[in-house]
């Protein structure tokens, strides 16, 4: 079989249970549609692996051949191996996305090989829910951005599925955020302020101010965690909440100026009064979870925050690439020979004189 066609199949298939947990969740069978759920982000996984190589989709290095692979013979890798490998490709998940699904899996563990109570009750209904409505907030720009080339076929059908899934959570999601409106509101009269929140599009994303310029957001409803920046817009001196991402629109009504990464960048960077003379250390540095390009700045507290992802991260996060010098938060191995993610390393250099 082509290689192109086994791909393609295994999208199919993926889409197959993507649809499947979706209908069962309208039959009032979360269970099945954990099970289904999970199963379609592995094989979306692995269709990425195999567009790669076939051989990076089995879990036994022991080399088997084309021939017993088309006929699937091999067990194949799970979500751990596969996120190795991705990221042996410079393809990884971010924390965050790989925290979600193995979350995701370990659930559809406890069902399939455990037991779990056949009658669930509406709170475990909701939580099925507020898991696949985050695994899906963090699924699909992987698919549809991520890998947009490798998907490009898929374009239509990534985008009806986003639809259908938006209106499955708008309508599953209602009981749960109307159970904690009262806490909503009163945390609102407290003075917390909440966010809309850009996975379950339920204001209900609570923000901690606790560590300025940065904001700590958390979902009430579908427990996404992200963060934000608090910054003073140069234009017209109000102050701005940016949140999950840099792109941003000043929401002072006399003011129309936008935001960018690079603007955020600068803006945290001032924040930490630099004195390039005082020290050799540096105060930039890539970022591993989005692959921004020295994107990560050193705030104030001492930690760091990557301008284009918001991620944060701890000094000891910080690594430095042997090769081309570069501060990365990515975690490297040899690095003088291999390289970072934005440097080919000696080994490289070696090869192609
Ligand atoms: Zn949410
Ligand atoms: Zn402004
Ligand atoms: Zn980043
Ligand atoms: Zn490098």
């Amino acid at each position: 079989m082509e290689n192109n066609e086994t791909f393609e199949n295994l999208v199919e298939n993926a889409f197959c249970f993507l649809d499947k947990s979706l209908e069962e969740f309208a039959q009032h069978q979360p269970k099945y549609s954990a099970i289904n759920f999970y199963a379609a982000i592995e094989l979306f996984l692995k269709a990425r692996l195999l567009h790669e190589d076939w051989k990076l989709i089995l879990s036994d290095p022991n080399p088997i051949s084309r021939k017993e692979f088309d006929q699937g013979n091999f067990v194949s890798v799970n979500l751990s191996k596969a996120h190795k490998c991705l990221k042996s490709m410079k393809q990884g998940l971010t924390n965050d996305e790989y925290k979600c699904f193995s979350e995701l899996g370990n659930h559809r563990n406890r069902i399939v090989h455990f037991f779990h109570l056949d009658q669930f009750d509406s709170q475990e209904i909701q939580n099925i829910v507020a898991e696949q409505c985050l695994a899906w907030y963090y699924l699909h720009p992987i698919l549809a951005k991520k890998w947009e080339d490798i998907f490009e076929k898929y374009k239509n059908q990534i985008s009806k599925y986003n639809d259908k899934m938006q209106e499955q959570h708008q309508y599953r999601l209602t009981e749960k955020f109307g159970q904690l409106k009262s806490t909503i509101f009163g945390k609102k009269k407290a003075g917390i302020k909440f966010h809309k929140c850009p996975s379950c599009k339920r204001e209900a994303l609570e923000e901690n101010g606790d560590e300025l310029p940065v904001l700590k957001c958390k979902c009430l409803v579908c427990s996404l965690e992200i963060n934000g920046v608090q910054i003073t817009c140069t234009a017209c001196n109000s102050q701005q909440k940016l949140i999950g991402q840099p792109e941003h629109q000043c929401t002072s009504s006399s003011c129309s100026s936008s935001f960018t990464d690079e603007d955020v960048k600068k803006i945290l960077l001032a924040w930490h009064v630099v004195k390039q003379d005082d020290s050799d250390d540096g105060y930039e540095a890539n970022c591993g979870e989005c692959q921004g390009e020295l994107s990560v700045a050193l705030l104030p507290s001492g930690k760091w925050m990557c301008s284009s992802c918001f991620v944060q991260f701890e000094q000891d996060d910080i690594n430095q690439c042997d090769c081309c010098n570069a501060l990365t938060t990515e975690t490297l191995r040899d690095s003088f020979w291999t390289g970072c993610e934005h440097c080919e390393g000696e080994s490289r250099r070696l090869g192609d004189k």
